[in-house]
């Protein structure tokens, strides 16, 4: 019972470690996938992206350096001749910046008046609208004669750009989440609040399907804390059975120019990888357990089978107590003990009186039954420190240790009357003799004691049976 605890312990134990160090392997497997993922998307947006910036900041640089612009600007009065010349006179690479995305393109005076919009020629003379955060610009300022005459800016709306990747990586969703605050209430239109956090909003709602929608509102607690750090970083999140990866990725990491805690491009992508990993983790985790699990059954089969045994080697089978092998092995140690801490130590041996007779008379079955119930009386009155047991045929023997000849004499007279006034059917009355020593200072070993009993024993038998000698 005890073993068996033992060993469904030790089988928990096992679990617990084992389960432990696999989860921290596990999660560190996984969070280096995600991170290398991370950073793979991380340099690709960028190089994507990169063609923007090198585009716009061209263009800008030419109308810059163009001194016929800045002539222009700061001859011409009429803003409606500004416009026309202008847009004719970059028309034609307006064109091509359009085919990348690159559609908002502003020229307006320093005191704001807009003077041409590219996407829109016709509209001009009011003034520029300096609020809107929630795209990417470039800038610049166009001089003549050192002095300022005007300004150039291209702005990028989010959902541009949004397009520009979906176009690359059609199976990937992309959202720009931004901050609330960043948004005026010109752009807040355009813009619907974000499942993932009450601070944050994206735009373009009805491209967004309702996976996403459901990963946002599963990821909303989860990501909280990360959200405050304005840093990359990926999850893994299970929807609707699958897998998905979604990544934030900081815009201040694709586009300097913009705030750091402006917001996220968030990209989401079914990832079937996750699930290799999680699945590769319960299996090993199973595995290792029902591995174990059968070694420690195997073991604990074992040690039964190996009790079992020592114990039917140490007892006697009929009457379940000691026999002779086993007594030999604690009765040679108590001799040692005795001698050497001078300690009393008493023998007594017993022999059934005309047990042959009883044998021959009922049967063995009744021979077998009366040797039963004598070692059970026996058993029931000596000490649990005294050592019982049965030496071959009807003969049993007692060691009892820090017991003199005196103590040891008179348990043998209770055991004796005992026996005697015990009814056993269908004989009736049995008895039987006693032999009882004390240990001596010149004895070498427990067989010296068992003798002297012997001769005592003896010595019952002839004064009659039923009685108890001493050998001294
Ligand atoms: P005494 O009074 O002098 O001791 O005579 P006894 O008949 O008891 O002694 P004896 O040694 O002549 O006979 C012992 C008998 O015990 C012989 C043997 O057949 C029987 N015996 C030994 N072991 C067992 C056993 O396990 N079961 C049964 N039923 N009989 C046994
Ligand atoms: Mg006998
Ligand atoms: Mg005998």
């Amino acid at each position: 019972m005890k073993r068996s605890v033992f060993y469904i312990s030790l089988f928990f134990f096992f679990i617990i470690i084992y389960g432990a160090s696999l989860t921290v392997d596990h999660n560190s497997r996984e969070r280096d996938y995600l991170y290398q993922k991370l950073k793979e998307e991380v340099a690709f947006y960028k190089t994507s992206f990169s063609t923007l910036s090198i585009l716009s900041e061209i263009f800008l640089k030419k109308i810059k350096r163009d001194e016929y612009i800045g002539q222009i600007l700061y001859n011409e009065k009429d803003i409606r001749k500004i416009n026309k010349n202008i847009y004719r006179r970059y028309k034609d690479e307006y064109q091509i910046l359009k085919k990348y995305g690159i559609k908002k393109i502003f020229i307006y005076l320093p005191d704001g008046r807009i003077v041409l919009r590219f996407h829109n020629p016709e509209k001009y003379g009011d003034l520029y609208n300096r609020e809107q955060r929630a795209n990417i610009s470039y800038f610049t300022q166009i001089l003549y004669k050192g002095k300022l005459v005007g300004n150039a800016e291209i702005k990028i709306p989010f959902n541009s750009a949004r397009n520009l990747l979906k176009k690359t990586l059609p199976a990937k969703e992309f959202i720009f989440l931004i901050k609330k605050k960043y948004l005026s209430f010109k752009e807040f239109d355009g813009y619907i609040q974000s499942e993932i956090s009450k601070d944050y909003y994206y735009s373009f709602a009805s491209n967004i399907s309702n996976v996403i929608s459901n990963i946002n509102l599963k990821l909303r607690d989860e990501i909280v804390e990360n959200l405050k750090e304005n840093t990359n970083f990926a999850v893994a999140v299970k929807k609707n059975g699958s897998w998905y990866t979604v990544s934030f990725i900081s815009i201040h990491t694709l586009f300097t120019n913009i705030p750091r805690e402006l917001g996220y491009l968030v990209s989401y992508e079914r990832d079937s990888y996750i699930w290799v990993i999680r699945r590769s983790f319960w299996m090993l985790f199973f595995l290792g357990n029902a591995v174990i699990g059968f070694i420690l059954l195997l073991m604990f089969y074992r040690f039964k089978e190996q009790e079992k045994f020592e114990k039917l080697a140490s007892i006697d089978p009929l009457t379940k107590i000691k026999n002779r092998r086993k007594f030999n092995e604690l009765a040679e140690h108590e001799f040692e003990k005795a001698k050497r801490y001078n300690r009393p130590l008493s023998f007594i041996i017993f022999d059934i009186d005309n047990f042959k007779q009883i044998n021959d008379k009922y049967g063995h079955q009744v021979g077998d039954k009366v040797l039963k119930e004598i070692a059970e009386i026996v058993k029931k009155n000596i000490r649990k420190a005294d050592i019982f047991a049965r030496f071959g045929g009807e003969e049993f023997v007692i060691l009892t240790p820090e017991t003199d000849i005196k103590g040891a004499k008179s348990l043998a007279e209770k055991l004796r009357k005992l026996i005697e006034t015990n009814y056993i059917e269908p004989i009736g009355i049995v008895t039987a003799s006693f032999g009882v020593t004390e240990i001596r200072s010149d004895d070498k070993n427990i067989d010296d004691l068992y003798r002297r009993a012997d001769n005592a024993l003896y010595e019952s038998k002839n004064k009659g049976k039923n009685t108890v000698s001493i050998a001294l």
